[in-house]
């Protein structure tokens, strides 16, 4: 059965800025973005009745500002746009979100964790890393070399990454239905990667708008952040797939980066095993006591570069805090002010 592998039924893709019909008014926008890995943004456009729904915008660069407007004075048939989702906050999503809201005149539809989050990101930005945030990226094992690219980097990022993050919108929640044209959307949230992901399902068709929350060729990035330093989101992410287990396997998912695929469970499959596998070698690796810093090479094959150590440490936090919740490791403070984490004893228990 095809829809059991992953296949590409497009067998093409827009190029940066460009526009292309998928399905009567369904539209993919590609947008480049210089995050090596990443390299493109998918956002996609919906015709509505009286105008056009967005979904997601692009990092906040000249480059993409351009685009857009190249876009919507040639792509938009006369009417403006009218609506504009944004799944989740991080800048590649939302990053053209204050712009193009100001632009047309409209409110940002979001689901309430993700605006908040955005909008916080955006009031807290300062020239200067926090003092709190040092001694978070100290305690999970940053060495010497990364602390300082951490305080020399300041905390500015988001805030540059992002046109101002709107001071009001409209909120989204998991089971809305959006009409929109002759297609009526359901708001899927899912969790994991960022608090709050919308994704939108056109039962009808059987499509999936899937954001980040579901990616072919990759999985999504499951990290643990300053603000929520004892967080579990593996476990909110792998309590997702179940959400998602629960739509049909020939759904066209439109993810937010790599191509529109077939093969929604197959991937979903994949996030499983993927993560079990990464459980049960920490869980071997911790029968003595190891920093997130001592784990990276029992994650990771590949060498890391100091950008991919920080990014690595932040994923293997969250594969130790799931595993923390099911009881199966402890966390223990180092004298050395880094924490580290054993085996309860119950490594038998090994994750299915
Ligand atoms: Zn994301």
């Amino acid at each position: 059965m095809i829809y059991d592998e992953i296949t590409y039924p497009l067998e093409t893709r827009p190029g940066d800025g460009e526009v292309m019909e998928i399905r009567d008014g369904l539209f993919w926008v590609r947008m480049p973005i210089p995050i090596p890995g990443l390299d493109y943004i998918n956002l996609y456009l919906i015709e509505d009745t009286d105008g056009w729904t967005l979904v997601d915008t692009g990092l906040n660069t000249k480059e993409i500002r351009d685009l857009w407007r190249h876009i919507f004075a040639t792509h938009l048939k006369g009417k403006p746009i009218t609506r504009l989702i944004c799944t989740h906050f991080h800048p590649d999503h939302l990053g053209q979100a204050g712009w193009i809201c100001h632009k047309w005149n409209i409110h940002l539809s979001m689901t309430f964790s993700e605006w908040n989050f955005g909008r916080m990101l955006y009031l807290e930005a300062a020239e200067e890393t926090p003092q709190a945030v040092m001694d978070h990226y100290s305690s999970v094992g940053f060495d010497e070399g990364m602390l300082k690219r951490v305080r020399e980097k300041g905390f500015n990022y988001f805030k540059t990454a992002v046109s101002p993050v709107p001071l009001s919108f409209n909120r989204l929640e998991d089971g809305d239905i959006l009409s929109i044209g002759n297609r009526k959307w359901q708001v899927v949230v899912g969790c994991g990667h960022s608090p709050e992901h919308a994704c939108l399902y056109a039962a009808e068709e059987g499509i999936l708008i899937s954001g980040d929350q579901v990616l072919p060729r990759i999985t999504p990035h499951i990290g643990i952040y300053p603000s929520e330093p004892f967080a579990n989101p593996l476990k909110k992410f792998i309590d997702s797939i179940d959400i998602f287990e629960k739509l049909p396997r020939d759904t066209l998912v439109l993810p937010a980066h790599n191509d529109v695929f077939f093969g929604l469970h197959n991937q979903l499959d994949y996030y499983r095993s993927h993560h079990n596998d990464r459980l049960n070698r920490l869980l071997m690796a911790c029968s003595s006591p190891q920093s997130a810093h001592d784990l990276l090479p029992v994650l990771f094959e590949r060498e890391l570069n100091d950008k991919d150590k920080g990014m690595g440490i932040a994923e293997g936090l969250a594969h130790c805090h799931y595993l923390i919740g099911e009881g199966l490791l402890e966390r223990l403070m180092g004298d050395d002010g880094v924490w580290k984490f054993r085996t309860t004893g119950e490594r038998h228990r090994a994750v299915a």
